[in-house]
């Protein structure tokens, strides 16, 4: 095991607070057929669904229900097990819970249950993280994502480069002894090469990981422009809701307004804002100075203009306060008092869209757009729910790599090695066989209670 824990006896509600046709606590810890016999006075049956009466201090019943008793290893946790399903109500699981603690169970942390399955190597790290990313999923498409990560498909590849590069690692490491013959020695076993494929390899696992990326936490869109060019519009109509208040009175939305839609299952977080131009009205000032937080938070800024008018000189005052880097879809709305059609126009390093929010013609153009912008590439089901520290190890293998060669062909086979064996923890950060114990408290501190 990864390192054995003084193994004290967790409890925690693990179904969701509120009301509901069920409810479950979930212990785990060592010696459980012991609180079993107590809680239901039958010794547990392991791996049976057994209808029971769960009872009190005095042996009064708290609750009917399943009692379920998985002895460690074969468990989540890899320790006992016991789950007690009664009546899904909150002060039924109070109860309950409040017996378990009672029988000498101490309430468990946030992901704690998970903590312990990766502690007894049950799941790696990045399928622990996959367990949270997966309760988390905002789309079927995320959730896909991450069950493939917590089926280990993930980790296997992450495994199977990492065994390319201990072999390559090898390698060179036993030339070394060898100063004279090293280099026609690495030449006749094609180390270069390998290395090259090794590099690549890398950054088709990396592209998958950045979509992955991408799924989890969608991507930041705020819509700008000035007043009345129709950013409220082109709200209700991408969430296909009438969320926004539409007014041909300027400077009607005040404040900000949020909402997620999902294009081919990617999360888009659509932020409409107040009009950018210059008032008098404070509430409107505070709109307007939140409007340029966002915009400096966007992934994507959606610039709309009325196609009427183009881009005017209010229009050349915002454009001098976008910041730099942030990439601009311009909007031409209202096509339709225009009578021309809707359609994509690409203009020096950027897009144009023509659409109409009223109409919706055009507007599948935009969602095109946005997810073009993003990055998206349809990798369908290879995906992983990857997440920013898998990304940074799997970049810093990447750069690991690319030095590695440098040195090599200059004939450094000592710095290559070196920089192999970077690679090598780089990657191994990801499933957790290094350098993971500063990196488990902030891990599973984010997941819900009772997983
Ligand atoms: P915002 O101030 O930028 O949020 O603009 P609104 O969405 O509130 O729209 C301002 C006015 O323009 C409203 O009267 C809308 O009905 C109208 N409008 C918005 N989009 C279109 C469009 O595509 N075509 C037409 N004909 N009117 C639009
Ligand atoms: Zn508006």
């Amino acid at each position: 095991t990864r390192s054995p824990r003084t193994a004290d006896t967790i409890a925690a509600i693990a179904t969701a607070p509120g009301r509901g046709g069920i409810g479950v606590v979930r212990v785990s810890g060592s010696g459980l057929a012991r609180i079993a016999l107590a809680l239901t006075g039958r010794n547990p049956e392991a791996r049976v669904a057994q209808l029971s009466k769960f009872l009190d201090g005095e042996g009064r019943p708290i609750d009917a229900g399943l009692l379920l008793f998985f002895p460690g290893p074969r468990s989540y946790t890899g320790e006992d097990v016991l789950e007690l399903q009664g009546h899904g109500g909150p002060v039924v699981m109070r109860l309950l819970l409040a017996r378990c603690l009672e029988l000498g169970a101490r309430l468990a942390r946030p992901g704690e249950f998970t903590e312990r399955a990766f502690l007894n190597d049950k799941l790696d790290l990045a399928q622990a993280e996959a367990v949270a990313d997966l309760i988390d999923a905002d789309t079927s498409a995320a959730a896909r994502s991450a069950l493939r990560s917590l089926d280990g498909e993930f980790s296997r590849q992450v495994h199977g480069w990492r065994d390319k590069l201990v072999d390559l690692r090898m390698l060179v490491e036993a030339t070394l002894d060898f100063p004279e013959e090293e280099i026609d020695f690495l030449k006749a076993a094609r180390a270069f090469e390998r290395l090259d494929v090794l590099g690549t390899d890398l950054d088709a696992l990396l592209a998958k990981a950045k979509q992955g990326s991408l799924l989890r936490s969608g991507l930041h869109v705020v819509l700008a422009g000035q007043p009345n060019v129709g950013k409220s519009s082109l709200l209700n109509r991408l969430s296909g809701q009438d969320r926004a208040i539409v007014t041909d009175v300027a400077g009607t939305t005040r404040d900000v307004l949020r909402e997620t839609i999902q294009i081919e299952g990617i999360p888009l977080h659509i932020v409409d804002t107040a009009g950018l131009r210059e008032t008098d009205d404070s509430v409107e000032r505070i709109g307007i100075a939140r409007t340029w937080n966002e915009i400096s938070r966007a992934d994507v800024v959606v610039r709309l203009v009325d196609a009427r008018q183009g881009i005017t000189a209010g229009d050349h005052e915002i454009d001098a306060r976008l910041p730099g880097g942030v990439p601009v879809i311009w909007v031409f709305n209202k096509v339709d008092l225009l009578g021309t059609p809707a359609n994509r126009v690409d203009v020096g390093d950027g897009v144009e869209v023509h659409l109409s929010a009223a109409s919706g013609e055009g507007v599948d153009l935009l969602r095109a757009e946005l997810l073009r912008v993003a990055g998206w590439e349809a990798h369908g089901e290879e995906v992983f729910l990857a997440r920013d520290r898998h990304l940074e190890a799997l970049r810093s293998a990447r750069d690991c790599v690319a030095e590695a060669l440098v040195q090599a062909h200059a004939g450094a086979l000592e710095l290559m090695a070196e920089e192999l064996r970077l690679a090598q923890e780089a990657v191994n950060r990801i499933t957790g066989e290094f350098g993971a114990d500063d990196l488990l408290g902030v891990i599973f501190s984010r997941f819900c209670i009772g997983k």
